[in-house]
């Protein structure tokens, strides 16, 4: 499903159907360079396939066209109260900037930034967020947060379209899943650009993937959200990594593998934190987009229960069997578990 309209960032397609990307931010601020592009490797290597960088002064504009010059990835400059750094960020070689048309120094400002778009063919990212609604919007709407959130988006996306400027993603949100989840589903019907989608400040580690799970899985199951970026208290790796692994639970996206594990009831026979550990490490790079790889604590129920998975293991009272779609391939002594487990995986 996914938007009507689609737009392209760095080549890549963004909305119309095309698979929801995932997008992470630089923590690092572009002061510090090397810092920045450790950022940006690690965050290519994890699948992330839009950058976003502040880019809040002027004297920084060598480090973000320095950026943008040797990012493998699309690059998107976040641009508050000044329209100059709009263009700025254009003229370094960012493929998209987020901006507020509202904070862009008035009407002939934004048009300069509208124009300087159209003729690099970049995209503009607008949006509201549940932090910002004015008392004037939230009034307008009743104090209906989600109603106030696409009001909010409408009245920066008005004069984009009045100037014939489409090449536009929008986005709606709260820290509140509800109110998220409401905004979006009226933004999607009633506009047809891409939708970024995300639960803001959604908070640190458990609590802010679930909150993100539970926001961004209603909506994308329904095909709602053509862009997505997690927003975690920590790494900006672990946000893509949180994406992919919302995308895989919701079938839309299978990067990376799939690890089942039980949750280890009092039939385990074996250590099934400390193994699930050691198959993480062990798992080779290259394997497959969706591979399956299940751990579970015991034979009895384990291979039935993970009987679809790719590969398998379970313990047993004597050390482990191996399996492959619920079928058994090895077993053996807790002792040579490394030893078959590098077979299998590494092969
Ligand atoms: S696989 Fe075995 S140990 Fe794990 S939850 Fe199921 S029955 Fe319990």
């Amino acid at each position: 499903m996914g938007s009507v309209k689609s737009v392209r960032i760095g080549g890549l397609e963004f909305g119309g159907g095309a698979p929801v990307r995932v997008e992470g931010m630089l923590k690092t601020p572009l002061e510090d360079m090397d810092a920045c592009l450790a950022e940006l490797e690690a965050l290519g290597e994890a699948g992330c396939e839009l950058v976003r960088a502040a880019f809040p002064r002027e004297d920084l504009r060598p480090n973000l066209r320095a950026l943008a010059e040797k990012s493998s990835l699309p690059v998107m400059a976040d641009i508050h109260f000044n329209y100059k750094h709009a263009l700025a960020a254009l003229d370094s070689g960012c493929g998209s900037i987020r901006i507020n048309p509202g904070n862009m120094g008035g009407r002939d400002g934004l048009m300069e930034v509208l124009s300087a778009a159209k003729s690099l063919g970049a995209v503009i990212r607008i949006g509201s967020n549940g932090g910002s609604l004015s008392a004037k919007q939230l009034e307008s709407c009743g104090n209906d947060k989600a109603l106030a959130l696409v009001a909010a988006v409408e009245e920066q996306l008005i004069p984009l379209v009045d100037a014939g400027f489409d090449d536009v993603i929008i986005s709606a949100k709260s820290s509140s899943v509800p109110e998220t989840v409401r905004a979006n589903f009226l933004l999607a019907q009633r506009h047809p650009f891409p939708l970024h989608v995300g639960i803001t400040e959604a908070g640190p580690g458990i609590d802010g993937a679930v909150k993100s799970a539970a926001g961004l899985g209603i909506l994308l199951n329904q095909g709602i959200g053509d862009t997505m970026r997690v927003s975690l208290t920590g790494e900006s790796v672990a946000e893509v990594d949180t994406a992919y692994a919302i995308q895989r639970a919701l079938g839309i996206r299978q990067r990376g593998v799939e690890l089942i594990s039980c949750p280890c009831c009092g039939r385990r026979r074996i250590d099934v934190p400390e193994l699930v550990r050691r198959v993480k490490s062990l798992l080779p790079k290259d394997l497959r987009d969706g591979t399956t790889v299940a751990v579970m604590g015991c034979e009895v129920n384990g291979p039935k229960e993970a009987a679809a998975a790719d590969l398998g293991i379970a313990g047993t009272a004597n050390g482990f069997v191996l399996f492959k779609k619920g079928k058994t391939v090895a077993t053996g002594e807790a002792k040579d578990l490394e030893r078959i487990l590098e077979e299998f995986l590494i092969g």
